[in-house]
């Protein structure tokens, strides 16, 4: 680290609590703390709890566990479910803007709609586009007790937007009307991971290469609220982690979460080692040295990070 910069913007991991973080999503962590340590920056915690799904709990479970590896953050974690206003705020704005309307189609209606000519596969088709007043009045009552969602008006036009990603070079992605707010209120992933990243500081977004292709969404938003946005943000999309069927790394493949593995004797030394040389960071010369998060950022460099996915091994030796 270049100890003559000052310290500028902040980085973050925002884990979704959904279970026990997986070598995937550690070595994610990992990459954002690097990333974000290395250029001078702070390090931010983001619990996504807003589906409702989540088990209550388990982001207590990975904070500790990142934690634990040696992965440290500044300040308290904070948790989206107590971010509710801003989020309204930013819906409040668009909705001045004349950029949204309820949609009252359910999944089932979106697949059987013709397609809208230009329109990239599996876009929204426009349906509740260009309603009446009568006509969404009588859409609402048909639908009732369920209510519309949200989507936004996307620039007539506009298709799709490109954005340069520190490791994936340029990236082009569709834009469609989606969706911010759904029927029964939760806000949408892209409405609040821009409104918290904006509301955090954060200039520096690294995560899963499965995240690219919402990022040119979430920059149209920057832009449309006026949010810091690309290049006064940087994104790095890292490469993900396979498990030995050559599938993306998930629950099946056996014992991937750090509970999972001291349960077979597995120590958090030899995970963050495994980590550290799948990155390339650390080689035979480390065998003897323990390794830690500060040694891997004295080495980490982004230019020499793998480009290509890391097929995990199924056992740690
Ligand atoms: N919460 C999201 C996930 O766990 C990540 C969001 C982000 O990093 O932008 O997949
Ligand atoms: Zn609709």
């Amino acid at each position: 680290m270049n100890l003559h910069e000052p310290m500028r913007g902040a980085g973050r991991y925002a884990p979704s609590p959904s279970g026990d973080l997986h070598l995937g999503n550690l070595r994610t962590a990992l990459l954002a703390w690097l990333f974000a340590r290395s250029t001078g920056r702070a390090f931010l915690m983001r619990i996504e709890d807003l589906d409702r799904a989540r088990d209550a709990g388990s982001g207590e479970q990975q904070l500790a566990d990142l934690a634990s590896l040696g992965i440290e953050w500044d300040g308290p974690a904070v948790l989206q479910t107590d971010r509710g206003e801003d989020h309204a705020a930013a819906i409040a704005k668009l909705d001045d803007l004349g950029l949204l309307y309820e949609c009252t189609c359910s999944r089932k209606d979106i697949l059987a709609a013709p397609s809208a000519p230009h329109a990239p596969p599996g876009a929204y088709p426009g349906t509740c586009r260009d309603r009446t007043d009568a006509e969404r009045e009588a859409a609402r009552a048909a639908i009732a007790p369920r209510l519309p969602a949200l989507r936004l008006r996307a620039p007539a036009g506009m298709n799709s937007l490109k954005f340069v990603d520190v490791t994936l070079g340029d990236v082009v992605g569709d834009i469609d009307d989606f969706v911010l707010r759904r029927g029964d209120g939760t806000v949408a992933y892209n409405l609040a991971v821009v409104v918290d990243d904006a509301a955090m500081g954060v200039d520096q977004v690294v995560r899963g290469s499965d995240l690219a292709p919402s990022t040119p969404r979430q920059i149209l938003l920057q832009q449309l609220l006026k949010l810091p946005t690309p290049p006064d943000v940087e994104y790095a999309h890292v490469p993900l982690v396979l498990g030995p069927s050559g599938q993306r790394l998930a629950k099946r493949d056996g014992a991937v979460t750090l509970p999972q593995l001291r349960a077979q004797g597995v120590t958090d030394a030899a995970v963050l080692r495994v980590l550290a040389e799948s990155l390339g960071l650390i080689g035979r010369t480390h065998e003897k040295e323990q390794i830690t998060t500060d040694l891997l950022l004295e080495r980490f460099d982004p230019r020499t990070l793998p480009r290509d996915p890391w097929t995990w091994p199924g056992v740690i030796s």
